[in-house]
């Protein structure tokens, strides 16, 4: 185990020993590497600097309370980076290599996965680039797939409290018919602006209203939204916001506890009548919304009357987090065992 102060690990980078890399050159994919560099040698010409072909994912081992390292649902991870490297034309990764890389470098770096009971985990980042030479707009013919972790405390330091988050329609961040629904950077980048500013106005993120009617819930930062009333759990369906694989996996667990889910356009006016709400990723996997302010109109939607995140919330994140960390029966078969 390292001397890390666990307790105080924030969501960032913190150096580990070893990645895991693998090029795609002359038409296939070469053999896992082990590098100890933090460095990558990159072609001045690749098209993930100049033309955006670059994806990433976002997973999490967990210490449990058994003392198993698991991994969660890793195999929709790598069905979403296929996804988005068909999205932008670049080389998927085949299934065993993505596996392969993810349980290497959870293994080798085992000594920086947080011990259980700090509430943190190891945060794994594949990343896939273009890295081939092209000046003309057309896809490289080489890759580069790496698999990164770094430890990561919880991400409420202060426990479950509900943020608040302000809904903007002057910043699009994917558009209809884009790259909203892959995991790409150029989503990211196009998000900063209003991020930032969210920020700076005392928000902890922007909810994005559709970029086309400005009429729906779209996406909520870098996360998913969901709402909840009247016993459903209702999240937005839209062309152009990313399937979190903690959504699907709360919607499940939702309907598994008796709730009825709804996947479905979510219209702005509609936050007026949500009991609770919250966002969701894998980062925080519930970020319970007190307080929702509409920057255009000025309207205010409360979701938390004594500051605390609402029951279903609550039920859902203890439900979620507890099969993730083993102290609940994985009845979905969602954690992969890895040691
Ligand atoms: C990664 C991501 C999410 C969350 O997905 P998870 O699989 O739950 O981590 C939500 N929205 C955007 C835009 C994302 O990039």
């Amino acid at each position: 185990m390292k001397n890390i102060d666990w307790k105080n690990l924030v969501f960032g980078y913190v150096k580990t020993d070893y990645n895991i890399r693998c090029y795609f050159k002359d038409g296939k994919w070469g053999s896992l590497e082990v590098s100890t560099s933090e460095m990558i040698d990159l072609h001045m010409a690749a098209t993930c600097l100049h033309y955006g072909q670059e994806a990433f994912e976002g997973m999490k081992a967990y210490r449990g309370k058994d003392n198993k390292v698991r991994l969660f649902r890793w195999e929709e991870n790598w069905r979403r980076l296929e996804n988005s490297a068909n999205g932008v034309l670049m080389q998927p990764v085949p299934k065993e290599i993505f596996e392969e890389a993810c349980r290497k470098a959870v293994e080798l770096n085992q000594e920086y996965i947080p011990p259980y009971g700090t509430g943190g985990s190891l945060y794994l980042r594949p990343l896939l680039i273009g890295s081939g030479p092209k000046v003309g707009v057309s896809p490289a013919d080489e890759y580069l797939f790496l698999v990164f972790v770094t430890p990561v405390g919880p991400y409420f330091k202060e426990g479950f409290k509900p943020v608040k988050m302000q809904v903007i329609r002057d910043y699009d961040r994917a558009a209809p018919l884009g790259t909203g629904s892959i995991k790409v950077g150029g989503n990211y980048a196009a998000s900063l602006r209003a991020g930032q500013r969210a920020h700076q106005e005392g928000y902890a993120t922007a909810i994005f209203a559709d970029a086309k009617t400005k009429q729906y819930i779209d996406e909520a930062g870098p996360a998913n939204f969901f709402g909840i009333k009247d016993g459903k759990y209702i999240t937005p369906d839209s062309e152009s916001i990313l399937p979190s694989i903690t959504n699907m996996s709360l919607r499940e667990l939702a309907a598994d506890m008796g709730l009825v889910v709804e996947r479905r356009h979510v219209a702005l006016d509609e936050l007026a009548t949500f009991e609770e709400a919250g966002a969701c990723g894998t980062a925080a996997v519930i970020s319970p919304i007190g307080m929702i302010q509409d920057r255009d109109t000025g309207k205010v939607y409360e979701y938390s009357k004594d500051g605390n995140a609402g029951p279903w919330c609550q039920k859902l994140y203890a439900r979620l987090t507890g099969i993730q960390y083993g102290e609940v029966e994985d009845t979905f078969g969602w954690c992969t065992v890895l040691f």
